[in-house]
């Protein structure tokens, strides 16, 4: 049984309360570790150490910060197979996709913030005429919150914490209490790295006890969470009173429109993994799918076979391209959304059932599901299910679809398929999301600005917009 420990000043401690949850094996069902739950106190010393630790790193130079930076990515990337299987343990997807995705991205992160705090620079503005120069300086905060999802666990802690630490502030981070392992791995890979103690301080627990300990602390400057739709606006009603910085990265419903004059075989191809990579379980799925009406009935056999070669199985073995769902309490809310389809008229073309997997019975699997549905004004259309599940319907025009793609809450990402320009630009210029792939999905340049708006969220991550939210911009007027 591991004891997972928190990760408070470079050492690795029990929570003080000497609570503990249970970590689950998702492929099995059986629990396999223990995390703490830490309290307020837990919190409490994780914020003094940051805090500690904030006047040396704030002006630690920016090489050295890069040089530790790239190292733990170095670390990362030695260390990919133990990761990788960690990973895959903790949250059910295959092996293969944490090898390929989930531990090289998470590197790229560091890799990433690393090289990037070298080139950000404070801008300056002449005011002619006027006899005065002004420049920007970008500070570091101070002490931030990172909070984040257990889909894709290490790949997106670390998307929050390397820009926060490359722009020289001190983080108390917080994993989800579903896939804690990865984040407890890190801790030691940054002392390794040469990590000044208490610049990233990790705490383990539920979200409503640790992560609301640092939601709510008063020196807590910033908060930059990836979660639910429902815990943003929580986060954001508990921050906003205290005017905490707040990055939120919410959930989503996106659609994926098809053209007839698309390249039809990569589409496909594409598709099935946009609709069940990592059991469907990434903000970015385009789980809603609407097919011009030409190609439908084609479309819809074509992606039908495909998706019934997929192979269902334990995570750990390397033909497996869906693994278990991430806990007993998600699959049964994915398969309540079954039953909804299933009542709203919705017809089940393929999947739909639980999976009992040869000596892992008790493991939550599920097949990979595709519902074609009649309206896209319904529950499953409309509520984010985030698991191997999506919708098929067809459409007569561009106008039809922009209509029903928009018509949601959210507007996290969106994928076209067409080859036709002016299509391209008009819909790219009408979709409501923050993300639009043409002819592609989940093609990231980590420069690039990412999030969504409506209940998708607030603020972007990426690139230099990542460490624009983690300073504070402070101009300086000097009239000569
Ligand atoms: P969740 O909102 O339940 O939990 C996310 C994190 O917030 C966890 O660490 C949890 O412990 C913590 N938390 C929960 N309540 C809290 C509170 N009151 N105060 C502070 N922290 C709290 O989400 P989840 O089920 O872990 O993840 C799935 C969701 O994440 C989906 O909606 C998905 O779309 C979304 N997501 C969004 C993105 C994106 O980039 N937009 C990426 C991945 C996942």
């Amino acid at each position: 049984m591991i004891k997972i420990k928190n990760y408070i000043n470079g050492k690795f401690e029990n929570p003080i309360n000497n609570e503990w949850i249970d970590n689950y094996n998702p492929a099995n069902g059986d629990v396999y570790g223990q995390i703490p739950n830490s309290s307020k106190v837990d919190v409490e010393n994780a914020y003094q150490s940051a805090k500690s630790a904030f006047r040396q790193w704030s002006q630690t130079t920016l090489e050295e910060r890069s040089r530790i930076l790239i190292k733990i990515s170095e670390l990362l990337d030695a260390n990919l197979q133990r990761f990788a299987e960690a990973e895959s343990k903790d949250n059910g997807k295959p092996i293969s996709l944490a090898k390929v995705i989930d531990i090289p991205r998470a590197a790229s992160n560091f890799r990433f913030f690393g090289n990037a705090i070298t080139q950000f620079a404070s801008e300056s503005h002449e005011s002619v005429g006027q006899n005065a120069i002004n420049y920007t300086l970008r500070q570091p905060i101070g002490v931030v919150g990172c909070i984040s999802p257990w889909n894709l666990p290490l790949y997106l802690f670390t998307w929050k914490i390397a820009p926060a630490i490359a722009a020289g502030n001190c983080v108390v981070a917080k994993p989800s209490e579903v896939t804690p392992m990865t984040a407890y791995l890190l801790g030691e890979i940054c002392n390794e790295a040469g990590l000044p103690k208490g610049v990233l301080n990790i705490v383990h627990g539920l979200g409503t006890t640790t992560g609301e300990a640092i939601i709510e602390h008063p020196d807590i400057k910033a908060i930059s969470f990836t979660g639910g739709t429902s815990t943003g606006a929580h986060i954001a009603k508990v921050a906003a009173p205290m005017f905490k910085k707040l990055s939120l990265e919410l959930g989503g419903k996106n659609p994926n429109i098809i053209f007839a004059d698309c390249d039809y075989d990569d589409m496909l191809e594409t598709t099935v993994r946009s609709s069940f990579a990592n059991q469907g379980q990434i903000c970015l799925c385009g789980s809603r799918i609407f097919i011009e009406a030409s190609i439908y009935d084609k479309f819809k056999v074509d992606f039908v076979e495909k998706v019934k070669q997929l192979k269902i199985g334990h995570p750990s073995e390397g033909s497996t391209d869906i693994g278990a769902l991430v806990s007993k309490p998600h699959l049964e809310k994915v398969l309540n959304y079954i039953d909804i389809a299933k009542d709203v008229g919705g017809k089940i073309l393929c999947g739909g059932n639980r999976v009992t997997v040869k000596h892992f019975e008790n493991g939550y699997y599920l097949e990979p599901t595709i519902i074609e549905i009649e309206t896209n004004d319904c529950r499953v259309n409309q509520e984010e299910i985030f698991g191997p599940v999506v919708t098929i319907m067809p459409f007569k025009t561009e106008a039809d679809v922009l209509q029903m793609a928009n018509k949601v809450k959210y507007g996290l990402s969106a994928t076209l398929w067409t080859n036709n320009l002016k299509r391209t630009m008009h819909m790219s210029n009408q979709l409501q999301a923050g993300i639009v792939w043409v002819n592609t999905w989940m093609l990231r340049d980590l420069r690039t600005p990412f999030g969504g708006i409506k209940a998708s969220g607030i603020g972007r991550e990426g690139g230099f917009e990542a460490l624009r939210f983690f300073t504070e911009a402070k101009n300086v007027c000097i009239k000569y």
